[in-house]
């Protein structure tokens, strides 16, 4: 087997201008390879681009793409291919998760959530096709949750199915593209401090770090580095998978489950 350097790698990473998509991009710059990351706004995610590049050495490059536009998504693709010359790794990281309980919830808000987690992902992928079959090579990495897949939580039904429809999505896709070389896995992260959590409050992230065995919120280093793997030459023969990257968040069967083991002291000396 023979394993392209991460500098001949080209890499483009979608919510890449805060969060994890900023890890993701970091982790990626730090190794060598060609960065274009992506958020809202341009100037934005020039600016984010510009900071990772003076930080980490690397090449990287901002480009203001909004995924609920279909046509802003295929210029990324192109944008890409005409810096880099070629894109052959696909982060379809970007994601919204606005808090809505079911009886509030309006048909804009299931739209919006959908257009960016679910439709956007599938458009991003759609978009790096022709690139990555002109690369002969191919990786994507969606950014899926612990969220819809595996677990649920009040206020995010919404949310929870544009995760859990992303596995759809990749499942099929994965099937599709194996016969390109390009393989389709996901991350479904735990609760990762971000500034997107950030928002939820500290209540919530108090909550949530206490409810994780590992007795921490996750890094964006930690699903980089999941990503990375999913990214590498090394995963040559994963396609179709979901890693799980939580702190063993979702394996506590109660709040109990995780309580202290009490482990019994020596034995007292008998009495004479
Ligand atoms: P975040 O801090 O809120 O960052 C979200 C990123 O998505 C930003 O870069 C934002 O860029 C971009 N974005 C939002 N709407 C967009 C749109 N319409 N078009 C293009 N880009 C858009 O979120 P995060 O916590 O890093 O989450 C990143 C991903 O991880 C999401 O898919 C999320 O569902 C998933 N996730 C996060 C956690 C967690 O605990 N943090 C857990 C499980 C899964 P701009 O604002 O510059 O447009």
């Amino acid at each position: 087997m023979t394993f392209t350097p991460w500098q001949e790698r080209s890499v483009v990473v979608t919510g890449g201008t805060r969060g994890i998509g900023r890890g993701i991009a970091e982790f990626f710059a730090r190794r060598g390879a060609a960065v274009l990351l992506t958020g809202r706004d341009g100037r934005v995610a020039r600016e984010v681009a510009a900071g990772l590049a003076r930080s980490t050495g690397g090449r990287v490059a901002g480009a203001g793409v909004d995924l609920r536009d279909a046509d802003a998504v295929e210029a990324m693709a192109a944008e890409a291919e005409r810096r880099h010359g070629h894109v052959d790794v696909l982060c379809a990281n970007a994601g919204i998760f606005p808090e809505k309980p079911l009886r509030e919830m309006t048909a804009a808000d299931i739209d919006e959530v959908l257009a960016v987690n679910l439709r956007g992902s599938i458009l991003a992928v759609r978009a790096c096709l022709p690139a990555m079959e002109r690369a002969g090579r191919g990786r994507v990495v969606l950014t899926s949750s612990i969220t819809g897949p595996l677990t649920g939580y009040t206020g995010w039904s919404h949310y929870g199915a544009s995760k859990a429809g992303q596995l759809g999505f990749l499942r099929g896709a994965a099937l599709e593209l194996a016969p390109l070389g390009i393989t389709v896995n996901a991350v479904l992260p735990g609760n990762v401090r971000t500034e997107g959590l950030e928002e939820l409050g500290e209540e919530y992230l108090r909550k949530m770090a206490a409810s994780i065995p590992l007795g921490r919120l996750g890094e964006t280093a930690d699903i980089a580095h999941a990503v990375g793997f999913l990214a590498s030459d090394e995963a040559a023969f994963v396609t179709g998978q979901t890693l799980t990257v939580d702190g063993g968040q979702t394996v506590p069967e109660s709040l109990d489950a995780l309580a202290p083991v009490s482990v019994p002291g020596p034995p007292s000396p008998s009495a004479p």
